[in-house]
């Protein structure tokens, strides 16, 4: 078996601190060693300076909403004003622009340092809502994009059956739906069957919202997750208006819903969770729920700010996900959840930068269904994230402080390599596919419909 050695400068050790010189072997895809305290590269290593992190996931991605960025920032407007901006995008999308688009995402991802990414799929069908002659034909464009960005990928394909509670879909949210759970999970079943063997790849699934998804078909879901041991996502209570709607149908809220309809669990995450009860957060916290904050997306949605503290002592693992991709930069999203606890609190320090580096890292791949990923221990999937530590942003770190120059400080712009699943992606801060930038300029300007 093929076997390489990268010798870190610094690198991010269990249960997490920064240990000077660290040799860490890779065999196949995989880390087979880790031996800290050597101080010199040995001959053959390959040198990585600054410091070297676990691979970092992405647990939440609508890869196409990437094409919006700048686009709906002209504007004044809501969430819902911003959803009808994507729809007019969602619109226009096939396999081949699909895969284009998502393939320049995932590049972009991969330059961040993001080495796993959970995509949120529920533009399954094509326009008017017929099915492709391959009913999963955008869903495998997915995961092509992705290993040819050299990501791995968590498809979570989405079940959306409504236009809100108790309205049926019209005009493009007719390609989003498969008219009811039984026919999803026909169609969820047949992507997860072709991907079965392989272990880049986690079919898992997802319910859209409980405006999007009757709350008697979600047990559907739910018993899908349970049967194949697979990662269940759903969006949650992003919007107080999802909320009102909800208690007004259900006399219960969004989280009360999903806890009765075998959402909640271990293996589901919950994204946003921005409005909730008290009850609410105990639900989350008991059951084991990761909770997976957007908080770049969040912002630029004027969705507000979700309990993340409070979620973590009730016992959900919090993750970080892009999401619309207004930015992507992981470590802009790892502050943000400090520094808008900080703003609400009016106090500082509610997170470490060592918790913060978990949710970006091993706690973001436990949701993926990852659970061998984020760590640099043997056994671990072979992903190797190094950060300049001599940039404009991070230059003057101290040996007790690097963690939370990074965390705090660094940007996306900060990672100069990146070994995904032992294969060597970003090098000098330049992906495999070459020039990023110009690959998003043509996908986006072909899906926009301005040429290239
Ligand atoms: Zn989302």
């Amino acid at each position: 078996m093929p076997e390489l050695n990268y010798w870190c400068e610094l690198a991010w050790l269990p249960p997490g601190e920064a240990v000077k010189g660290v040799l860490v072997t890779v065999t196949d895809s995989m880390i087979s060693d880790v031996v800290p305290g050597v101080a010199e590269p040995p001959a053959g290593a390959v040198r990585l300076a600054g410091l070297t992190l676990p691979g970092l996931a992405n647990t939440h991605s609508h890869a196409f909403h990437r094409a919006l960025r700048g686009v709906t920032q002209r504007e004044k407007g809501s969430f819902w004003t911003w959803r009808e901006q994507m729809y007019t995008l969602a619109a226009t999308l096939d396999p081949d622009s699909y895969l284009a688009l998502a393939r320049a995402v995932y590049a972009e991802m991969a330059l961040a340092g993001i080495t796993c990414v959970g995509e949120f799929h529920y533009l399954h069908h094509a326009p008017g809502g017929r099915p492709y002659d391959d009913p999963n034909v955008m869903g495998h464009a997915l995961v092509r994009a992705a290993r040819e960005a050299g990501l791995r990928i968590a498809l979570l394909d989405t079940c959306y059956l409504t236009g809100g509670i108790g309205t049926p879909l019209t005009g493009v949210q007719q390609r989003f739906g498969d008219g009811d759970a039984e026919r999803w999970a026909m169609r969820a079943e047949a992507l997860l069957a072709a991907y079965r063997h392989e272990k880049d790849v986690e079919i898992g699934v997802a319910v859209h919202s409980v405006r999007a998804v009757p709350a008697e078909q979600m047990p559907v879901i739910g018993r899908f997750s349970a049967h194949h041991a697979v990662p269940a996502h759903a969006h949650v209570s992003e919007q107080r208006g999802e909320n009102s709607a909800c208690v007004e149908t259900y006399t219960a809220t969004p989280v009360e819903v999903l806890c009765e309809h075998d959402i909640l669990g271990p293996r589901s995450t919950a994204v946003h969770a921005t409005h909730l009860s008290d009850v609410d957060i105990a639900l989350l916290g008991q059951s084991g729920t990761h909770v997976c904050m957007c908080p770049t997306t969040e912002r630029d949605l004027a969705d507000g700010v979700g309990p993340a503290r409070k979620l973590r002592d009730a016992g959900s693992p919090i993750t970080l996900g892009t999401d619309s991709h207004a930015v992507i930069d992981l470590f802009e999203e790892a502050r943000a959840v400090e520094l808008n606890e900080r703003l609400v609190s009016e106090q500082r320090g509610h997170w470490t930068a060592a918790e913060l580096l978990c949710a970006a890292t091993a706690d973001g791949h436990s949701s993926l269904g990852f659970a061998d990923a984020g760590m640099l221990v043997p056994g671990a999937w072979a992903d190797l994230v190094s950060v300049r530590l001599d940039s404009v942003r991070t230059a003057g770190a101290s040996a007790h402080d690097l963690a939370e120059t990074v965390v705090f400080a660094a940007s996306a712009a900060d990672v100069h390599s990146v070994v995904s699943g032992g294969r060597r992606i970003v090098e000098d801060g330049r992906h495999v596919l070459g020039d990023v930038g110009a690959m998003l300029g043509e996908a986006i300007a072909a899906v926009r419909g301005e040429g290239a």
